[in-house]
């Protein structure tokens, strides 16, 4: 029997001063979700979904409920969800109308008939699934986050802010498995898809590597296909800290990109790495999974970290 673990992670940016507070304590909620169904035996891909619905509710982070708005001024949401076992992948774009996008991505998932579904039919099919829609005025930034300011760091070509969610887990079988949920980035153009919801780019899990989401700059990270990438490392024998901290410098040095990762590998050892001024996540697993070193070790159970 495994010893589980889970990691989820708000984006990676510069959180402004006044969020920070509530960028982590949403993290360490979301997993503390997880980690409930992980210590009840339940499996990995159930503690990712709770983990994720829980931070597309908080209307803090773009996903979900408070998202950011295209140019257009209407939210856009894509989501992701993957099953390491069965390498089974679920994900939606463009939707418009789904208050927890991840769960139409689980279900879509487990159909067995699609993978990978967008805008219109998206929503239709969630109606079918009897999942209900909301008012897209629902998912909308709260005006109150809105007039923070965020500040001066802006890397060359990325639209801030950036603070999609992920989340990936290990379970006491053995199992593996990741989901990603965001509203995209800032006044987008319609129909704009970044890397959260591309398999291997915005997120991958395989049980026999890991499992790995990113954040960041989708147009840069995608180039990389980023999480599939750092699995690709686990699988060599790469330590997760180790791949995680090559890929964010691969990011930077081919492709001048900017970003996150969190990666959890088939032991449970965790990684993570940003080139961004923070990163927001918490972790909870065994002490053991957290090896020495870096600086959000001290952390071990939420942080916000900072470059
Ligand atoms: N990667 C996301 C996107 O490009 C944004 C983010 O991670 O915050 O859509």
């Amino acid at each position: 029997m495994k010893r589980p673990v889970i990691v989820v992670h708000g984006g990676a940016w510069h959180i402004p001063a006044p969020l920070r507070e509530a960028f982590q304590a949403g993290c360490r909620q979301a997993a503390f979700a997880g980690w409930e169904v992980l210590l009840s035996g339940g499996p990995a891909l159930d503690a990712v979904e709770a983990a994720v619905r829980i931070l597309e509710d908080d209307p803090v982070y773009d996903a979900g409920r408070g998202s950011h708005t295209n140019l257009n001024g209407e939210v856009e949401l894509d989501a992701f969800i993957m099953n390491g076992c069965t390498l089974e992948v679920g994900g939606v774009a463009a939707v418009k109308r789904v208050r927890n996008p991840i769960a139409l991505a689980r279900r879509i998932m487990e159909s067995g008939e699609h993978a990978f579904v967008v805008g219109a039919g998206a929503e239709a099919w969630a109606e079918a699934l009897g999942i209900p829609l909301c008012d897209p005025a629902d998912l909308a930034p709260l005006p109150a986050l809105i007039d923070i300011p965020t500040d001066t760091w802006t890397p060359p070509g990325m639209q801030l802010p950036s603070d999609t969610v992920g989340a990936v887990a290990l379970d006491m079988e053995g199992n593996l498995a990741v989901a990603t949920s965001t509203g995209g980035t800032p006044n987008k153009r319609p129909g704009r898809v970044g890397d959260t919801p591309l398999v291997g780019c915005g997120a991958y899990a395989d049980n026999t590597a890991g499992a790995a989401a990113a954040t960041g700059w989708g147009e840069r990270l995608m180039r990389l296909v980023l999480s599939k990438s750092a699995c690709d490392l686990l699988v060599q024998g790469w330590a997760p800290q180790m791949a995680a901290e090559h890929l964010i410098r691969q990011l930077e040095q081919r492709v001048a990109g900017y970003g996150g990762i969190i990666i959890v590998d088939r032991h449970g050892q965790v990684g993570l790495a940003h080139n961004t001024p923070n990163l927001s996540f918490a972790i909870i697993g065994p002490e053991e999974a957290i090896s020495s070193g870096t600086e959000f070790r001290t952390q071990l159970l939420a942080g916000l970290n900072s470059a």
